[in-house]
């Protein structure tokens, strides 16, 4: 039996114990000077920027593209695993456009995208007052809308997945 220590039960250690905990022959211990989940991971907003994120090669956009087809699967596999609710928006994140912000980059990115297989949409500024009327900074011209992007609660999922590497044991 091998042993693997973790140093820190953030959203990072607690993703590689659940991870690590799934394979045989390992006994994995975190360890933290404090309670999951109360450095970064507990101040983060959770917004999963991953198809809106300007990166379109490399590793940086693999880890990204990656990570939003895992969490779809990841959120039901530890909700299962463990009986917790994790708090997990799918319907995608809008990013406000200012007046005079060059959009030529976001139609370069949505191209990109399309090509990839992941959809980005280009408001105008009476799209995005039909679906956000609550906007109403004369300053804010349009939008870029991300439906395949997310937020989950940072907190309640590093939680779920110490509990549900924990089950593993
Ligand atoms: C205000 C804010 C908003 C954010 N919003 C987003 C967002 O919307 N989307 C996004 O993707 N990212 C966001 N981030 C970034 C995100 O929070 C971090 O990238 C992520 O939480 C890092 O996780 P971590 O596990 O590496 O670190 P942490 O969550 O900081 O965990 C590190 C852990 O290590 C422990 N530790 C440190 N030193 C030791 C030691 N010597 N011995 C034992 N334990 C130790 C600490 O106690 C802590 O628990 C945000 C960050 C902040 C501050």
């Amino acid at each position: 039996m091998k042993r693997v220590a973790i140093i820190g039960c953030g959203i990072i250690g607690a993703a590689i114990a659940y991870e690590l905990s799934q394979l045989p022959g390992l006994t994995v211990q975190v360890f933290d000077q404090q309670p999951p989940a109360q450095a970064s991971t507990g101040a983060a907003l959770g917004v999963l920027m991953g198809i809106i994120s300007q990166k379109v090669k490399g590793k940086a956009w693999a880890m990204r593209q990656t990570s939003i087809q895992r969490y779809k699967t990841l959120i039901p596999e530890l909700e299962a695993a463990t009986g917790l609710k994790i708090p997990y928006n799918p319907q995608g994140i809008v990013r406000l456009c200012f007046e005079g912000e060059d959009r030529a980059s976001w139609q370069t990115l949505k191209e990109a995208r399309l090509s990839q297989g992941w959809e980005l949409e280009i408001w105008q500024g009476d799209r995005l007052q039909s679906y956000c009327p609550q906007v109403m900074n004369p300053r804010i011209t349009g939008a870029i809308y991300s439906p395949q992007d997310a937020q989950v609660d940072p907190t309640d999922l590093t939680l779920a997945l110490v509990a549900a590497a924990q089950k593993m044991v």
